[in-house]
């Protein structure tokens, strides 16, 4: 818990570190009550530093119990050192030395899950980012780079396996019945990059044989239980390791790489060097008790640790301000990843979807910060969807500027010039300059400027002159500590279409010839003409396909040219964009109607437009079902000036409801022609498979809204008779947000019934249930928290079922009563006891307050306030909460 006021830390003041650590020797001694840490440290003046006198030693240490010290072999006394509740200081005598220093430690009272804890039965650490200061007295920062040596011992026969980073080296039994192992990592790494795990684990083992011929081992450890739920993991390593040879030329460097699933984590996954330690939803998957999405996010998680080995471990961060060095490339990485093994157009509208949704959110409130922010209190809030997917976006953009070739003589620069080295994203950006002879400069304000730039978009056709001008005028509202934005480069992929839908030649004034029919112009000023000539007919404009630039376009279509572009569009990304633009249309006309109280009409164009989808056989079945996909009701909310959740909520369902009765017999012949395949053959998580699943589970979801008695019978025939999670969870659910209430009841028992050893299917049980938009949410939520499957102390459970109602459920989460407010804020009290990290990202929806009716605006804020005047508050909430009230 904070002691003092929790200060700011500036990207400004940022200064090399005075010594460096060229070796780490570390010892664990693992006890059920405590553990001791050895650390031998050989330390040396940073010759990189100034010249003159040696400045005292500061190293980082908290909640550390120091049982001893010495400096080159001598044992210092208490009034040789200093000691305050984060930092150990000394004086150093010569310009190279050794560091001797004993700690003792409790993982097992360690409810933050960060440093060395326990998970269930099993030792685990989580050192990023500042976490090994919670392990030994040391040089917790990122340009910090060592050798580390790590011997750990524990009792033999609860901890059979021990592991560490690199190479095991040497092992043997101890006396008392315990044993030792020790493990070397021959590569220079950062101490956020350590990792141990102690437990009665059982392995999967397999191999890959590099580019050149090297046989690398593979082990996924995990609880005995789980052992049958790791194929899926290792085969998406076995790509993930071949991809990344393929398209970036990167090989793996140990001869050993290891995941561990453990239960207890704050994020997805961490990429230890060598060692990766993974959420167990983020590796264990069957088609038995794993959903499609949930094996689509093992696959790209899986991919993303495994990426992080170049772009993050042997080119690593300078300091935390340019995570999104390591953190916006790498999900950038995985993403390409994903849609080379998936659907590519699936893979992108999926992503866009969620970055308009919540990014764009994060990036309108009180929290919003550049891709590399200027200024933290506490770095583990700094893990967003700005530098993560913000900054991946970021990254896309270069890669569309220099071109794909272009891109890879970047990337391989960057990596051989940095190679072993903690640069910034100064670094990066220059070696796609160098590589390709361009000036990114202007580009950079992407990652000095927060906030979503608006780029509005008008027409001109000049029929006698042929030309057709299109003007951008690009503007970005303030963000905390930010008012005046300069231009960015806005890299704006597009077509344009002819009367028959045909892509029409691109040629801009001043040029010889036409260039291709789809092409990137750049965006750069605050308004810009772009002239093209040649123009024989009054062209239909396709913008910023693919989502070529994370911005917020507008265009004056009218709903019949977006129904002409779902048809006629070359790219397909935009086709759905066109989808989704008309349902925004047609619900935010909808959402206006109900405010007035008005009779609701659904503009049957809507109809019309999912009509010729469902009709056209030879669309993809997983387009056809994100066609079929309106825009959820937070992506309403975020587009919305005040978000009115019921008028939100009443508008959406009233539309589904039309839909469903109006294309009841197409949705009926879908559904049953899918549900037949999945009868018939056996579960794959493949593309195809997810697919069709995804289109019959969608047209179950609307066929229910009929209530028809042959409905019920084909959902409760799937829930029964299917032989995977992916039916059975969908089943489940329409059921919960169905008025069957028997049904209901019968199916949620029995399925906690079958499922009530299974934590991750659990997490699905709760989720369902706390999303659920019928009344009694909260009710339902506060009797689940008694269920002897829930714990406060579990993130996966945190997320699953607080998390559900605070983020899934708009309409009972904002009850006017504030009810939803104030359970939320009773969790994050109790949680900022047990777990800052997992407490300050739950506050996120009280966050949003700006969002919603002067009533609810208050009620959110006095919840704040009341959390802020609640005692002792963790640096990651007070830094949220007293950001949120500024
Ligand atoms: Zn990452």
């Amino acid at each position: 818990m904070r002691t003092e006021q929790p200060k700011m830390i500036y990207l400004k003041d940022y200064q090399a570190p005075d010594y460096l650590i060229d070796e780490t020797h570390l010892t664990f001694e693992l006890f059920e009550d405590h553990t001791l840490v050895h650390a031998q440290l050989v330390m040396r003046r940073n010759p990189a530093c100034a010249a003159g006198g040696l400045p005292a030693l500061v190293l980082d240490g908290q909640e550390l119990e120091l049982l001893s010290l010495s400096l080159d072999g001598e044992t210092l006394a208490a009034g040789d050192y200093q000691l305050d509740a984060s930092h150990l200081s000394l004086q150093p005598k010569s310009a190279s030395f050794v560091i001797d220093s004993s700690v003792r430690i409790h993982p097992e009272r360690n409810t933050a899950l960060e440093g060395l804890y326990k998970s269930g039965s099993m030792f685990c650490t989580q050192c990023e980012a500042e976490g090994f200061r919670k392990i030994t007295y040391y040089l917790d920062r990122p340009d910090v780079m060592s050798k580390f040596t790590t011997t750990l011992s524990a009792e033999q026969h609860s901890y059979p396996v021990l592991l560490s980073n690199g190479n095991p080296i040497a092992s043997g039994p101890e006396e008392g019945g315990r044993h030792w192992a020790t493990w070397q990592d021959p590569f220079m790494k950062p101490a956020y990059l350590f990792a141990l795990v102690a437990g009665d684990l059982w392995c999967v083992e397999d191999s890959f044989t590099t580019m050149s011929a090297r046989e690398v081992a593979l082990r996924i450890y995990v609880e005995p239980e789980n052992i049958d739920k790791c194929q899926h993991a290792m085969d998406s390593l076995k790509k993930s390791m071949q991809w990344d040879e393929q398209v970036y030329g990167r090989e793996y460097d140990l001869d050993i790489f290891m995941i561990v699933a453990v239960n207890d984590f704050n994020m997805g996954a961490m990429e230890n060097k060598g060692l990766n330690i993974f959420n167990s939803s983020c590796v264990l998957a069957k088609a038995e008790t794993a959903t499609d999405a949930a094996h689509q996010r093992v696959e790209a998680v899986v991919a993303h640790e495994y990426f992080h080995n170049w772009s993050g471990n042997r080119v690593t961060c300078r300091d935390w301000f340019q995570l999104s060095l390591k953190e916006g490339f790498t999900v950038f990485r995985d993403a390409e990843f994903s849609a080379d093994m998936n659907s590519r157009t699936v893979k992108r509208i999926e992503d866009v979807a969620y970055l308009r949704t919540h990014q764009f959110a994060e990036d309108a409130g009180p929290m919003a910060h550049p891709v590399r922010p200027e200024a933290f209190m506490e770095i583990s809030n700094f893990y967003t969807l700005t530098v993560y997917e913000k900054g991946s976006e970021v990254v896309r953009m270069i890669r569309t500027l220099v071109g794909a070739e272009g891109f890879r003589r970047g990337s391989d620069l960057y990596f051989e010039r940095h190679d072993g080295q903690a640069v910034t994203c100064d670094d990066f950006i220059k070696a796609m300059e160098d590589a390709n002879g361009v000036d990114l400069s202007q580009f950079k304000r992407w990652y000095s400027q927060g906030g979503t730039p608006r780029l509005a978009v008008s027409e001109a056709y000049d029929g006698a002159a042929k030309t057709y001008s299109l003007t951008f005028k690009q503007s970005c509202p303030a963000t905390p500590g930010q008012r005046d934005k300069q231009p960015f480069v806005i890299p704006v992929e597009l077509g344009l279409l002819g009367a028959q839908g045909q892509a029409l030649p691109l040629r801009l004034q001043g040029e010889a010839a036409a260039g291709a029919a789809s092409r990137v112009i750049s965006i750069t000023e605050a308004e810009q003409v772009v002239t093209f000539v040649d123009v024989a007919e009054q062209p239909l404009p396709s913008l910023l396909r693919g989502f070529s630039a994370p911005v917020k376009l507008s265009f004056p279509y009218s709903r019949d040219q977006l129904m002409f572009l779902m048809q006629h569009d070359a790219d397909g990304f935009n086709r759905w964009e066109a989808g989704q633009q008309l349902s925004v249309q047609v619900l935010q006309e909808l959402v206006g109607q109900y405010q007035r109280g008005e009779t609701l009409q659904l503009d049957q164009r809507l109809v019309g437009a999912l009509r010729s989808v469902l009709e056209n056989a030879s669309l993809d079945q997983a387009m056809v079902a994100e066609l079929l996909s309106l825009p959820g009701e937070a992506y309403l909310s975020e587009i919305s000036e005040v978000a009115d959740v019921d008028a939100i909520h009443g508008a959406r369902e009233f539309a589904r409801k039309q839909l469903a009765d109006a294309l009841f017999d197409l949705l009926w012949q879908r559904y049953q022609a899918n549900r037949e395949l999945s009868r018939r053959t056996a579960y794959l998580a493949e593309a195809e498979h997810f697919a069709r699943r995804s289109l019959q589970n969608i047209a179950l979801s609307y066929l229910m809204l009929s209530g028809k008695p042959e409905v019920l019978a084909a959902c409760l025939e799937q829930l029964e008779a299917c032989d995977n999670m992916t039916e059975r969870l969908a089943a489940v659910a329409v059921l919960v947000n169905s008025p069957f209430e028997e049904e209901k009841a019968k199916a949620l028992a029995s399925f906690a019934d079958f499922f009530k050893d299974n934590p991750l299917v659990m997490d699905q049980w709760f989720s369902v249930q706390a999303a659920c938009s019928l009344p009694g949410a909260l009710a339902r939520v506060q009797q689940l928290m008694e269920h002897p499957a829930f714990t406060l102390k579990n993130p996966n459970k945190v997320r699953a079922l607080i998390g559900a109602f605070a983020g899934q459920n708009p309409v009972n989460f904002h009850q006017v009563d504030g009810s939803g407010y104030r359970f939320l804020a009773d969790q994050v009290i109790a949680l900022n006891a047990l777990n800052p990290q997992i407490a300050a990202r739950l506050l996120g929806p009280l966050t949003r307050w700006g969002k919603y009716d002067d009533t609810r605006q208050a009620l959110m804020k006095a919840e704040l306030e009341r959390i802020l005047a609640s005692g002792e508050l963790s640096s990651d909430v007070f830094e949220v909460v007293s950001k949120s009230l500024a």
